[in-house]
């Protein structure tokens, strides 16, 4: 029997652990993870028009405009690497994202498999966004509580020259901004569970447990 390619959404508000899921679960089935906010924080490092348009949202918390998100998916989704499924992390985030990927997903014969809930709570979201830290280099992720960066400060990976002072906490992730990105998840994001409810895609995991448990949990409602 063949398998339509997976097109999983791991969906939840910042902080709830998409990233770090994200990753082992594109180990896992083989294919890309897709992490919008990583996409612009690189093209921001890089300077790009995206970039330097995509910076100021991010940096003061609130979203990038929906047609641009539109075009950036639109060009990922076309690599080759995509062809085979993919995971998306952070996007969509509004009711236009996700019909706009309906779409694009219609016009190369794909749709969305499951989307997968993280839940966490909001005061456990403040304390792992606020005590994340990261390496703008390599993107290795920190946190100064539970996996502080090694002493030196300078990442694993000697191979990409991480040094002590590209660990930083990003701009988006200091408190007076943690609580924004979170109001705008609950207004503008969150209304997404109903939409991919009503769909009958939606699957909620406990994402405060640890990461091999939610892990556990996420695979076994994609079976
Ligand atoms: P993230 O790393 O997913 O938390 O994204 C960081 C920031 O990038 C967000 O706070 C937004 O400013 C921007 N961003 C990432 N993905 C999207 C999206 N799908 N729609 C709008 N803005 C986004």
């Amino acid at each position: 029997m063949t398998r339509n390619p997976l097109v999983l959404i791991l969906f939840g508000p910042p902080g709830c652990g998409k990233g770090t899921q994200g990753a082992r679960l594109a180990t896992h089935y083989d294919i890309p993870s897709i992490s919008t906010g990583d996409i612009l924080r690189q093209a921001a490092r890089e300077g790009t028009p995206l970039g330097e348009e995509a910076k100021g949202f991010m940096d003061a918390g609130k979203l990038v405009p929906d047609e641009v998100m539109l075009g950036l998916i639109g060009e990922r989704l076309k690599q080759k690497d995509a062809g085979k499924g993919f995971i998306l992390d952070g996007f969509p985030r509004t009711i236009v994202q996700a019909e706009g990927l309906a779409r694009v997903l219609d016009r190369g014969g794909f749709a969305v498999t499951r989307v997968v809930e993280l839940e966490v709570e909001r005061d456990l979201l403040v304390d792992r966004l606020t005590s994340r830290r990261v390496c703008s280099r390599c993107g290795a992720t920190f946190n100064v509580r539970t996996l502080p960066p090694p002493p030196e400060g300078a990442c694993a990976d000697e191979s990409v020259g991480c040094k002590g002072e590209d660990i930083v906490q990003r701009e988006d992730d200091k408190a007076e901004t943690v609580g924004k990105r979170l109001d705008v998840y609950a207004e503008s994001t969150a209304p997404l569970l109903t939409f991919y409810g009503d769909r009958g895609l939606l699957a909620s995991v406990d994402g405060s447990s640890s990461p091999d448990e939610v892990f556990r949990r996420i695979t076994a409602e994609i079976g």
